[in-house]
């Protein structure tokens, strides 16, 4: 509906509405006038009928009542002229009925003569009458000799002056020479009819009607074209402005602004609104305009400053690519100037210590403190070295079958000296069932001397620490657990102590010296591996570190 509507300007909805108002209102206010025109017609007949009726009473009354002064002759003598009031009543009616579309005359059902006898209609309403006395009057628009005419019947009462004819005896001869007919005072003794011609009636119901039309047509047409003008010049022209106003601001021209003159006020408030609203848009355009320029200007100055940032962090990646390459010099000069001469030292310590007799004590003391400090350093540089490598991104596991019993024996023969200065037991057990396992057998051995060095290093003197490697066939998993009797692990120091620089606490530190790398190694080379770590300990009691390798690593029968 609305889709549809729109196809249609306002002007010719308007114009539609109109027409269908006007002829809709034509139309019931003919069918009005047309009705009521009718009833006055009928109204107007009805009156003209009764006066005729009327006067006809009047002559037959003159005529009863002039009954003796025409019958008496001027010596006195009763002489009946035939002027009998029924007689001269019929010959009026006949004569104002001749030469005429009248018609009066008197009827019921047993005339004295033929002219009286009932047409249909005036039948009906003497069958009325004598069967509700109470009616007396029958009326309507009816053929009479075969054109269109109004019908007037009105009953005639049997009266004193009636009785002297046509009452009692029945059948005795009157003085007119016809028989009695006995009627009875009070009854209905025929009827009166009044024929009217309806044509110059119906004539002026036309010209009424058609004049009444007209007149209203003329109204509503000027009241129409009143209230069309009006509409078009209040609403209608407005909103042809605005619509052009819009246009206007579609295509770009903001501020522009109507006349708000010579229209209604809700069409005023209507453009008041606009020309505020217009207002606020050129405002608002202008404003963003100027909000633009300077966000322009603001976003160029960002842009500058990122360039400048953007230099800044050129320069300090090339900075940054100068301290790595001093690292990794760094890190190759650590490994020749320090490892080498220190694993020399280790050696030369070893053979020194070995070859003192039983009478130089003190010197195999003094040779084995120097193995094991060079040991520790040797530790901690290999540590630091692995953390920068690391960190370098350099660090690559290799995945190789290893027998665990090889890595076991080179952990033991590097922990022999430590746990021997600790006086730790140092123990190693491999069961017999431990497959080969895929993985990297220096990281494996760095992992373990790691935890044997600390698991050494925390047990007091006349502890013990093992390593110990399981394989648990139902899980298909391989486990290295280094369990010792030393002072424990706290439960909240448990997973921190896996990072970086950690230590437990600082007089630990002093007393058992490291860097707090050792476990962030451990965890690092379990995780490029696919090796799990974990640890169990209770404070006073000892710890139990465990790698396990799971099912994937292990080498199966289909991998040799
Ligand atoms: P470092 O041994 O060089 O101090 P680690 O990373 O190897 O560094 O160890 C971190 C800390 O964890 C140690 O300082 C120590 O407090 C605690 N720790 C490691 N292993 C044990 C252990 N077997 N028994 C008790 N404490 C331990």
């Amino acid at each position: 509906m609305g889709g549809r509507t729109r196809a249609f300007s306002l002007k010719t909805i308007y114009l539609a509405a109109l027409t269908v108002a006007f002829a809709v209102s034509c139309f019931a206010f003919a069918l009005f006038d047309i009705h009521s025109q009718r009833e006055q017609t009928q109204a107007a007949l009805l009156e003209e009928a009764r006066t005729f009726a009327r006067e006809m009473d009047a002559v037959w009354k003159f005529m009863d009542n002039s009954q003796t002064i025409i019958n008496t002759t001027s010596n006195g003598v009763y002489e009946f002229k035939g002027l009998h009031c029924a007689v001269v009543g019929k010959s009026v009616g006949a004569l104002f009925s001749a030469g005429s579309d009248y018609a009066i005359r008197y009827t019921n059902f047993n005339p004295r003569n033929e002219q009286g006898i009932p047409d249909e209609f005036e039948a009906q309403a003497l069958e009325t009458f004598y069967a509700d006395p109470s009616v007396t009057e029958h009326y309507g628009t009816a053929l009479f000799e075969g054109e269109e005419r109004f019908r007037y019947i009105r009953a005639l009462e049997v009266d004193e002056s009636c009785l002297e004819c046509h009452g009692d005896p029945q059948g005795e001869v009157d003085v007119t020479g016809y028989q009695k007919e006995g009627w009875e005072l009070g009854g209905v003794g025929g009827a009166i009819s009044i024929v009217i011609p309806i044509d110059q009636h119906q004539q002026a119901l036309r010209d009424n009607v058609v004049r009444d039309i007209a007149f209203f047509l003329l109204i509503t047409v000027v009241i129409g074209s009143i209230v069309y003008v009006a509409t078009a010049f209040f609403v209608l022209r407005p909103l042809r402005g605005l619509q052009g106003a819009f246009g206007e601001m579609r295509a770009g021209r903001l501020g522009a602004s109507l006349d708000e003159a010579r229209t209604a006020k809700e069409v005023d408030v209507l453009i008041s609104g606009f020309n505020d609203m217009a207002g606020e848009l050129h405002d608002m355009y202008g404003h963003l305009e100027s909000q633009v320029q300077a966000r322009t200007s603001d976003l160029r100055k960002a842009n500058e400053l990122l360039e400048g940032q953007r230099d800044k962090l050129e320069r300090l990646n090339a900075e940054l690519a100068q301290e790595a390459r001093f690292k990794s010099d760094l890190l190759s000069m650590v490994n020749h100037e320090l490892r080498t001469p220190l694993t020399s030292i280790i050696t030369f310590a070893q053979i020194s210590r070995e070859s003192c007799g039983p009478d130089r004590e003190s010197d195999r003391r003094s040779w084995e403190e120097i193995e094991k400090n060079s040991l520790i350093l040797l530790n901690m540089i290999n540590d630091m070295l692995d953390i920068a490598r690391s960190d370098a991104g350099t660090v690559h596991a290799s995945r190789e079958p290893m027998d665990l019993g090889d890595v076991v024996a080179s952990v033991r023969s590097t922990m022999a000296p430590l746990a021997r200065k600790y006086a730790v037991t140092f123990r190693t057990s491999v069961a017999s069932d431990v497959p080969l396992v895929f993985g990297d057998f220096e990281k494996t051995t760095r992992m373990l001397e790691n935890l044997a060095s600390n698991a050494v290093k925390f047990t007091p003197d006349g502890g013990s620490a093992e390593l110990r490697v399981a394989y648990d066939a139902q899980a298909r998993t391989v486990t290295l657990s280094l369990v010792d009797t030393g002072i424990g692990i706290a439960p909240q120091d448990q997973e921190r102590i896996f990072e970086r620089f950690v230590q437990v606490d600082s007089t630990s530190t002093r007393k058992y010296n490291g860097s707090g790398l050792g476990l962030a190694l451990v965890r690092e080379y379990a995780d490029v591996q696919g090796f799990e770590v974990s640890v169990e300990s209770e404070l006073g009691c000892g710890s139990t570190f465990t790698i396990t390798v799971p099912e994937e690593a292990i080498v199966g029968e289909d991998d040799v």
